[in-house]
């Protein structure tokens, strides 16, 4: 399960652990630490998202396949 080449989608930084994403309307977004993930999600109007990213993802993972 690797996951390369992931760079934060706020300020470039290289994801090194893929702890914070979340979905969007665009796709997945991927972000270097917490503070990323909630200017994006100020920056982006999509304040009402979960609070728990990550869970999200996985629920959606699966629906996906
Ligand atoms: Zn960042």
């Amino acid at each position: 399960m690797k996951k390369a080449d992931l760079s934060c989608d706020l300020c470039m930084l290289p994801v090194v652990a893929d702890d914070y994403h979340i979905r969007t309307a665009e796709g997945e977004k991927h972000f270097c630490c917490e503070g990323c993930l909630g200017i994006f999600k100020l920056l982006d109007g999509i304040e009402d998202a979960p609070l728990s990213p990550s869970f999200e993802t996985e629920n959606n993972r699966g629906e996906k396949s």
